[in-house]
């Protein structure tokens, strides 16, 4: 075993035990951590929804242009690995300056995601 990757699976272990896992609600794959979250104060389709910077085990739809609340923005579907169920979408480009934080971050529904462990 490498101790590089026995260092890193250790952080990651470390990181869900500290923060918490969060899974779809549908077939609870784990698709990001808590700690992963920047702002919980985002607008989903369908109630709260958290800006996330990192998910996994996501697959991410054809890219389209939105205009949303905050401007023009190219976004695409953010779909469970698992199960195909869309839970929210990643930023692919925004065109509005002060939106530019949000380019390759991702969005998830609080109504589609729940708590693991914690
Ligand atoms: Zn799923």
């Amino acid at each position: 075993m490498k101790m590089e990757n026995f260092g890193s699976s250790a952080f990651s272990l470390l990181r869900i035990w500290l923060f918490g896992i969060l899974g779809c609600y549908k077939c609870r794959n784990h698709v990001s951590l808590h700690d992963d979250i920047i702002s919980k104060a985002f607008q989903g389709r369908n109630g709260r929804a958290f800006l996330f910077t990192h998910v996994m085990n996501i697959v991410v739809g054809a890219k389209e242009d939105r205009t949303l609340m905050t401007g023009l923005h190219t976004v695409a579907d953010a779909h469970c690995g698992d199960c195909n169920e869309v839970l929210g979408w990643k930023y692919e480009r925004a065109y509005e300056p002060t939106q530019k934080y949000k380019e390759g971050k991702f969005i998830l529904e609080k109504s589609k995601i729940v708590k693991e462990n914690w």
